[in-house]
């Protein structure tokens, strides 16, 4: 695997977005535990929403840790950016 920081070029990751929706109005474990979250993400391979890395326990990236996948989209309103977790980059 090579990481080129800086360094220009579609993300290898972007062939797991999928056409999906947001399965939850909020991060959905989130709204099982009761906990708070700060900004929501939206994963593009299997549309679970979960929270950011600002929110006390970062559902978002846990979930793509655990299952791979690493492209979210931010939730919030306004805002379309991408995100690879695995990469750390906008996508
Ligand atoms: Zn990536
Ligand atoms: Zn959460
Ligand atoms: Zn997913």
């Amino acid at each position: 695997m090579s990481t080129s920081p800086g360094r220009p070029g579609p993300d290898p990751h972007l062939a797991l977005v999928r056409p999906v929706l947001p399965r939850s109005d909020g991060c959905e474990e989130c709204l099982k535990l009761g906990t708070p979250w700060v900004h929501l993400r939206l994963c593009l391979t299997c549309g679970k929403v979960g929270c950011c890395d600002s929110s006390p326990m970062r559902h978002a990236r846990a979930h793509a840790g655990s299952s791979g996948h690493v492209i979210v989209r931010s939730l919030e309103p306004g805002e379309s950016w991408r995100w690879c977790y695995a990469h750390d980059q906008y996508v």
